[in-house]
This record gives C-alpha cells, structure tokens and sequence, in this order.
C-alpha cells in the first residue's frame, strides 16, 4: 500500500517526476468523462488534477468569490502556487457549472501570477445527453482532442495505439473487479482506505507501473485474514473525493468499514471493459459519455439508483453516507433524492454537507458520523 499511498497524498508524486525526469510529457484533466487512453496511446502521462495539499485559499477566493465549491477553488490555489508547474498541459472539462468557470478563472489568475498557465491548455465539451446527438457531438470532441495532442506535442495518435491502450486499461478494470469482489466477502480483508487510495493511485500513475502495483497488491490482499472485529459495513458517495483523510475519519478508531462507494474518483463501474474490436474512437465514447453516470447527465437518475442498490446488495452495505461540498447543487440535489428512495427501503443513510480539501470540520464530522453508527444495529 506504501507505493499507492505515496501516490495519492501528495500531487507530484515520485512516479510522475521520474516519468518527468525521463524527458516525457504530462497533462492535467479535471474529469472522469475524459478517456485518458488517448494521452496513452500518444506517449503522454494523463494525471488527474487534485487539489490536495491545500493551506490556504487567498488566490481560488479570489477569482472565484465565496459562494461555489471548494473543488475548483482548490484547483485554481494550487494552481497560482505554481504546484502543477510539472505539467504540459491542462484539459478543463465543465463537468459542472464550477468546473466550467475553472477554464476562466485559471485564464485570468495567469495574467496576474506568471507562468502557471501551461501552453497548451485547452477544454474539452462533454454533452448532457449521451443519445444520438449528444454521442455524435462526443465522437467529434474526441478527435478534435486527438487533432490538437498531436499538434501541440508531434505524436501521432493511431487506431493501433489506442487499442493496445485500451487493452491496458482493461487489465487495470479487471483488477479492480477483482478488488471489488474481495471487499463484498462477508469477512472483509481490506479496509475502504486502502481501497479508495489504490482505486485514486490509477488516475495519478503510469498505467502500466500501476497495473503491476495492482496485481502485487492483490496477491498480497488474498492472503490476507479477515479485518478484526464485527464491522458495520458502510458505503460513500456523493461529491467528489480524493481525500483518503475522510476515508481514514470514519474508519479510523471506529466499528466501520467502507465496502463500497460511487464516487468519480473511486469505482464505479468496475469491470466494464472497453471493446478492443472496431473503432476505438467510438468504443472510447460509448463507453466514457453512457457508462461514467454522474448527475450531470440528464436522464440517468434511475440507472444510477439502480447501481447503488445492486452495490448496496452484493456488498451487504448496512448504512449509506451521501456527503456532498457545499454549493454542489448536483450532488446536493441528488442526495436527497437517494436518501428519500433508500431510506423507504430501510437502508439507512446519513447526510453530510462538508468542505473540500484538508479536513477542517473533523470534530462535526466525526460526532455525526458516531452518531449514525450507532444507529446501525
Ligand atoms: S463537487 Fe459538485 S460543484 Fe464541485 S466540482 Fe464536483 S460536481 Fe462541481
């Protein structure tokens, strides 16, 4: 776990400076709807921007005012500290109307702090529908976003590359399905921090180094006895989180244990391998605008509760917590709506409203969180 803990606590990690070091290229994206195979396939280290490591928040309040999420605030601190100066590049998404404002707020921090705007910084659409308009207008973004990586850093993006990176990525959902699997077990061997940290560590790393980290680990975790104790079996979702420290909050000194989750960061929809055969372009599409379902979508509320609830029973999840960052009206709204459904089907659910970044609220957190395990019989 020590490799994939050194990868998700800190946002340059060791992995990406030696992949630095080497000569080659790394690029930022904000989303989970952007097919990072593509990055892949043109030699590129595709990292997922975090706003970790957060102390302070003068420079994201100040371009981005008071009343919106923290994420991107977070992002754009970091930013204008010059800690994603490793990057060749920034792909914004506007995953939602704060990820948005993000492409223009970084653009206008760049004029006042130099240099942390990377030449190529560009902005990827993704549709709110995935039906036939919404998935053609996706294929078109996909390869104007081959056209411009191989423009801005002379690679040649290839149907033969993608499809090798598309194998890759594969054998990396398998492993996870695997994890999946191991964490459902009625006695469970991991804990939901370890899990969270491994599933994060594939956003970070190069694929190929994290696919031989995954496999160890599982080696490593099917010999494993059992957690101690009788546990109470929770699972997360709502926001984003990439803070392993909220994981460790209720997991920590507690009877809980986190054997599922539905975050954009953590596993979704473990398994759901991309088809090697055909045109890749399209497959990537298909399988990155209809299967990431997030709120942003319109339409999906019934196939999303339908996930949870098949992750609830494989998984013998007792308690669900839906946290959500404040000014997240996405998640906020939608949380709500979980919360009526599941909770009329006796699965009891917590709602926690909290900020993003280093754990300021642990004490309220924590007292809420007690609380609810206590209501877990
Ligand atoms: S947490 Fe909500 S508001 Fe914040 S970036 Fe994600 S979707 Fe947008």
């Amino acid at each position: 776990m020590h490799f994939f803990y050194d990868a998700v606590t800190r946002i340059e990690n060791h992995a990406i400076t030696r992949w630095k070091q080497s000569g080659k290229k790394v690029v930022g994206y904000t989303c989970s709807y952007v097919p990072p195979e593509i990055f892949h396939a043109a030699g590129i280290l595709p990292v997922r921007l975090r706003g970790i490591e957060t102390d302070g928040m003068e420079i994201g309040d100040a371009y981005f005012g008071p009343f919106i999420c923290s994420f991107p605030k977070c992002l754009l601190q970091q930013a204008g500290k010059g800690e994603f100066s490793f990057l060749d590049g920034v792909l914004i998404i506007p995953g939602c109307d704060a990820m948005r404002r993000l492409d223009e707020c970084w653009r206008k921090a760049g004029e006042d702090h130099q240099g942390i705007v990377p030449t190529w910084f560009e902005y990827f659409d993704v549709p709110h529908k995935s039906e036939v308009h919404g998935m053609n207008w996706f294929v078109q973004e996909i390869r104007n976003l081959i056209e411009r990586i191989e423009r801005q850093f002379g690679v040649s993006v290839t149907g033969t590359a993608l499809r090798e990176s598309i194998r890759e990525y594969n054998r990396g959902r398998r492993l996870l399905k695997t994890v999946e699997t191991l964490r459902a077990e009625k006695n469970v061997r991991v804990s939901g921090t370890d899990v969270f940290s491994a599933t994060i560590a594939g956003t970070v790393l190069p694929r190929e180094e994290y696919t031989r980290q995954l496999e160890k680990w599982l080696e490593d975790l099917s010999g494993r006895d059992p957690l101690e104790g009788e546990k109470k079996r929770l699972m997360v979702i709502g926001s984003i989180a990439d803070e392993i420290d909220l994981f460790q909050l209720i997991e920590n000194g507690t009877d809980a244990v986190v054997v599922a989750e539905n975050l954009c960061f953590g596993v979704r929809y473990e398994g759901n391998e991309i088809p090697v055969n055909g045109d890749p372009i399209l497959s990537l599409a298909r399988h990155y605008l209809e299967t990431s379902v997030c709120p942003r979508m319109f339409g999906k509320y019934k196939q999303r509760l339908a996930l949870l609830r098949e992750k609830i029973e494989r998984a013998g999840v007792e308690g669900v917590i839906l946290q959500n960052i404040r000014f997240c009206d996405l998640h906020g709204s939608e949380n709500g709506l979980f919360q009526r459904d599941l909770e009329a089907e006796g699965i009891p659910c917590l709602r926690l409203e909290r900020e993003y970044g280093p754990l300021k609220e642990t004490g309220r957190i924590k007292l809420r969180i007690d609380a609810f395990l206590e209501q877990i019989a």
